[in-house]
């Protein structure tokens, strides 16, 4: 099964790739993730995207792409959930591309909606441990008493400026993602309001419908 979670910053999008993972076993290839490890290590990529991220500013297509295909490669094109990839529409034609060539299209994408003023409470309020990536919510999941609270950190890019920019971002060049993909026939919307488990039920819903399907 290969899935791609799709929606603004702040959606929930990491939150429901990891119930995915406890109910199908699915690994979630996160581009944000893989971006982070690398600024936090000081790789050569990591300098050339540095910027960017914190700006709250897409990565150039090339880039997170060579990085999204190699962790794919690595999963061996099954049994994964994309977490924030593709983000613009040159990038969805490519991982079509690259899946296609290797017979392992996507089955589906989850497209997860959610009100701008839901998504700047939520990302005001995000803190995630600096070496996990661990998410949390101050108030609806704050972070566990017997984790050491100087790992927990405030994304560069979830402060108030960045996240307007990032909101924008979105509207501009990542929404159109969205039609490319329902063209496709594989798009399936989901309300990204509520609490996580009421959007993880709904999630589930809809992933199990097409994983019994594909079983049959
Ligand atoms: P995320 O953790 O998914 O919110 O990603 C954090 C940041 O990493 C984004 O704001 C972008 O700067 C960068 N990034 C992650 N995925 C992509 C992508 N598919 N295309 C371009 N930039 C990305």
């Amino acid at each position: 099964m290969r899935i791609a979670l799709f929606g603004p910053p702040g959606a929930g999008k990491g939150t429901q790739a990891k119930i995915l993972n406890e109910h199908f076993g699915l690994d979630t290839i996160s581009t944000g993730n893989l971006i982070r490890t690398a600024i936090r290590e000081g790789s050569d990529l990591g300098d050339r995207v540095k910027s960017f991220v914190h700006m709250g500013n897409l990565v150039p297509d090339e880039l997170v792409r060579d990085l999204a295909n190699e962790s794919i490669a690595k999963h061996k094109f099954d049994r994964f959930i994309l977490d924030g990839y593709p983000r613009t529409v040159t990038q969805a034609h490519w991982v079509q591309e690259f899946l296609a060539a290797y017979k392992a299209p996507l089955d589906a994408v989850i497209s997860l909606s959610l009100p701008d003023s839901v998504i700047v409470d939520r990302l005001s309020k995000r803190r995630i441990h600096k070496l996990t990536c661990e998410s949390y919510h101050l108030e609806y999941h704050p972070p566990p008493a017997d984790v050491d609270p100087t790992m927990i950190i405030r994304r560069k890019d979830d402060a108030p400026e960045a996240v307007r920019s990032r909101i924008e971002t979105y509207r501009e060049q990542t929404h159109p993602v969205e039609e490319f993909f329902r063209r496709e026939g594989i798009l399936i919307e989901v309300s990204g309001v509520g609490s996580v488990q009421d959007i993880g039920n709904r999630v589930l819903k809809q992933v199990e419908q097409f994983a019994e399907l594909a079983i049959a």
